[in-house]
């Protein structure tokens, strides 16, 4: 679609343009006090962020039983080989401060009778030390409290109801704001000295995934066109308890059920994690979701028994899953939920150093939609919201600690705008989960990347066509397993592990 007349706006010099409204870019956009910021959103409710859905809460080395240490050592498990060292420990070590900091900034978490945080124990955890707000509803009350600060404070101004869809560049390749548009057709130009991508996650690209429909992949595609670097895309986790009630999205029964000793069975309630991984249900994400799917694959169906675990404590103590349950006419505390496994959370993302920089100038990215080496080919539940917080702190510190102001050429380059339509988002999210899912092969890889390319002829390289070739490209280079990312036809996993990396132009 050609452009036609759009408003224009240019930011004040040196101010800060951050896409995306998840915890990522409010709490980058508080800390930047007192640099002028501008949020552009394209939702107008908190509803459109995978923060505020998430249920289980935000993990770090919060009790004495924990420690830096600790908490580092399990992330760099989970992530099979590719966690940065280095970069997990600055996970570890400055999350507890910036926890804190939340609950300085009106955060009520759950504390126990003595006062302290009330921390529950998540899978792959060595200990507990998730903390929760009113049991599952931890992301939304978290949301709700950033939303209410970054309203109050005079340095942030909201661009609300506009979805970016490419970046402006100048003629050095560096990045100087974004076109954006809105659901009536009205478009937006805005150039900034700095642009910060927190836009989310990719779940929306396939067809059963928890993710909110914004989360499909947009900054991947703005940012791959002008040239960003990728990191370890292939790594995409499965969350293994989605309910499975055929909505689109899928509810999700949080991880926090299975540490509190629910058990997965089949339809006769028989339990069938111990013949797969012998820490059972509490297994790292990936298992459990790839022995759900192959117990699913062989006929049978999966089941989230929380019967004798939570029982009559299910309304208040997982209020969320409880009312999707009964939604669906499952009463949680005497039936048994059908379950499945469904897209969830990227590990993989736009590459950054550790204060959110990309390799194009100009250009940070932050959160879900960044990939900082933090969880390599898996991600240790609950330490999303904790990279959000932490990196997002220090973006924050690096775009403070510099001057940036004037500091583009003026030449201001446009990309092509593309819209894809519903049929072409369906065939796409279709092939998506049905090739790049939870098992995958060179058969299945080829055939979605041959119709990704025939889709992409049809309509042009719109963002999520793009984010998905990308995903699915690295997915088909990986000739092995490891972590979230599993080759039935590569069934071994190989002795150096080394993150990936692409740029668009590497793709024919
Ligand atoms: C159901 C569910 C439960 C989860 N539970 C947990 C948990 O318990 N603990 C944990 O640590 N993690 C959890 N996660 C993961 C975690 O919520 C996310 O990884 C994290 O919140 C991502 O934060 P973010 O700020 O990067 O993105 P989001 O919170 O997704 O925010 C993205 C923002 O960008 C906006 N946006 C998207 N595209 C555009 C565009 N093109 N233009 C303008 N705006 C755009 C969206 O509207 C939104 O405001 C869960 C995820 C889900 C889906």
């Amino acid at each position: 679609m050609g452009l036609g007349s759009y408003e224009s706006k240019r930011l004040p010099s040196g101010s800060v343009l951050v896409i995306g409204a998840g915890l990522a870019g409010l709490y980058l956009a508080l800390k930047l006090f007192p640099r002028k910021v501008y949020v552009l959103t394209s939702k107008r409710s908190s509803k459109g962020a995978a923060s505020a859905w998430a249920q289980g809460g935000i993990a770090a080395a919060l009790s004495k039983n924990d420690s830096i240490e600790l908490h580092k050592n399990d992330t760099i498990k989970a992530g099979d080989g590719l966690v940065d060292p280095e970069i997990a420990k600055i996970l570890a070590s400055e999350g507890p401060g910036c926890v804190h900091d939340l609950s300085a900034l009106g955060v009520p978490f759950d504390k126990n009778s003595d006062g302290e945080l009330s921390l529950s124990l998540e899978a792959a955890h060595s200990t507990a030390r998730v903390a929760r707000v009113k049991g599952d509803t931890s992301g939304a009350e978290i949301i709700k409290v950033m939303v209410s600060r970054a309203q109050e404070a005079e340095h942030i101004t909201g661009i609300i109801g506009w979805r970016a869809e490419s970046l402006l560049t100048d003629n050095n390749g560096g990045v100087t704001g974004t076109l954006a548009r809105r659901d009536d057709g009205a478009i937006l130009s805005i150039e900034a000295d700095i642009t910060v991508l927190a836009t989310g996650g990719i779940g929306g690209l396939f067809s059963v995934t928890t993710n909110p429909r914004t989360a499909r992949g947009d900054a991947l595609g703005m940012a791959a066109v002008v040239g960003a670097q990728m990191r370890d895309l292939e790594f995409v986790q499965f969350h293994p308890t989605a309910i499975d009630i055929g909505r689109d999205p899928a509810p999700l029964a949080t991880e926090a059920l299975r540490g509190q000793g629910a058990i997965l069975t089949d339809s006769n309630g028989i339990r069938f994690m111990d013949k797969y991984h012998k820490k059972g249900e509490l297994a790292p994400r990936d298992d459990v979701a790839r022995s759900i799917f192959l117990e699913i694959e062989s006929g049978k169906q999966a089941f989230l028994d929380c019967r004798k675990a939570i029982g009559d404590k299910f309304p208040i103590n997982f209020p969320t899953v409880f009312d999707s349950c009964m939604d669906a006419g499952i009463d949680p505390r005497n039936q048994l939920i059908p379950i499945a496994p469904a897209v969830h959370y990227h590990m993989g993302g736009i590459a950054t150093d550790s204060y959110g920089q990309t390799n194009l100038n100009g250009l940070l990215a932050v959160g879900e939609c960044s990939a900082v080496g933090v969880h390599g080919a898996n991600r240790l539940a609950s330490n999303s919201l904790l990279e959000a917080i932490v990196f997002g702190d220090r973006a924050a510190r690096y775009i403070n600690g510099k001057n940036w102001e004037n500091k583009h050429s003026q030449k201001i380059k446009t990309q092509p705008w593309l819209s894809m339509g519903k049929e072409v988002s369906h065939s796409l999210r279709k092939a998506m989960t049905l090739n790049c899912g939870v098992q995958r092969n060179d058969k299945k890889l080829n055939t979605l990347i041959n119709h990704i390319n025939y889709l992409i002829e049809k309509v042009g390289p719109a963002n999520p066509l793009v984010a998905s070739k990308m995903i699915a490209s690295c997915a088909l280079a990986r000739e092995e397993c490891r972590g979230a990312h599993y080759r039935d036809d590569f069934n071994f996993t190989k002795k150096n592990a080394k993150s990936s990396y692409i740029t668009y132009d590497m793709l024919d």
